[in-house]
């Protein structure tokens, strides 16, 4: 049986070919929605589209997109308002990963890092917003990290863009209620699921490898939970956030860290 809390909603889902962008995907359109995927990664998404329209004939269209740039997130939203006949979701995803304290960050990692983590989701909800409010009531759900809300010692520039986005997530969302607007904006902060980003942590530079248990289990120790959160844990999340359910939500946070930020 098809489940229908997303009846209806027409979600525009960046760096959708990734770990987290799939499952959120897969779980939006069994939920009901329909779904524009977008991805720097054109052949991923495309063949990502291909899985879920398997399911649901017709729920999923894509196109390639760079989120850093601001004419490709104007073009995204104009094929995407085209396909789905409206926006009412907005879930910005996609993300890289950055190590190196400030002092062994350089300028342009730093750069890279703020582009596609922080400064892409202000263009994004700018350049969105016009459209959700054709659609309203509306959600904005921005992937963040407990890193956004945890400082750690050698993630300076990934900590700063993550907690920058949890600000803006706020700011945006108090802009929209005090115009009147029902678009509501909401962060969601993951703790360590295996993903290619996390993978990227332990390759260090080189190539993406499975985790090892021993890899797994230094993670693991560290949540009170005693197990890694998983994309399927993020997209619960972000199905609530998305759907009418949290109605009464915004400028708000959901931390999916397993305890990890109590401590
Ligand atoms: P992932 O590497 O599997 O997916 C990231 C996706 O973003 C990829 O498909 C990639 O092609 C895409 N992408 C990268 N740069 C892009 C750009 N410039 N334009 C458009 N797309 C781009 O990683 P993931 O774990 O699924 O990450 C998704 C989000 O979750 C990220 O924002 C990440 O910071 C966040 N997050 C991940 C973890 C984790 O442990 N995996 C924890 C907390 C938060």
């Amino acid at each position: 049986m098809t489940a229908s809390r997303l009846k209806g909603k027409r979600a525009f889902i960046t760096g959708a070919a990734g770990g987290i962008g799939s499952a959120i995907a897969h779980a939006f359109v069994s939920e009901g929605a329909r779904v524009m995927l977008t991805d720097l990664d054109g052949t991923a998404v495309q063949a990502l589209a291909g899985r879920v329209n398997d399911d649901a004939p017709g729920a999923a269209a894509f196109c390639a997109h760079d989120v850093t740039s601001e004419s490709g997130w104007a073009e995204a939203l104009e094929t995407a308002n085209a396909a789905l006949g409206g926006i009412d979701v907005l879930v910005n995803n996609a993300g890289i990963w950055a190590v190196g304290s400030v002092e062994e960050t350089d300028p342009s990692e730093w750069r890279r890092c703020m582009g596609v983590n922080l400064d892409s989701v202000y263009l994004g909800m700018r350049l969105a917003i016009p459209y959700l409010r054709e659609s309203q009531p509306a959600s904005i759900v921005n992937v963040s990290s407990v890193s956004g809300l945890v400082a750690g010692h050698n993630v300076a520039a990934y900590n700063t863009a993550k907690a920058g986005m949890w600000m803006l997530t706020k700011s945006t969302a108090l802009h929209c209620a005090h115009r009147g607007d029902d678009i509501r904006a909401n962060s969601i902060h993951p703790t360590f699921i295996e993903t290619g980003l996390l993978q990227d942590v332990f390759a260090r530079g080189g190539e993406r490898q499975p985790l090892t248990d021993d890899q797994k289990g230094k993670l693991t120790r560290q949540i009170p939970l005693k197990r890694l959160c998983t994309v399927e844990d993020v997209a619960y999340a972000a199905i609530y956030l998305a759907s009418d359910e949290s109605r009464y939500m915004t400028a708000s946070e959901i931390k999916l860290d397993g305890g990890l930020s109590a401590m």
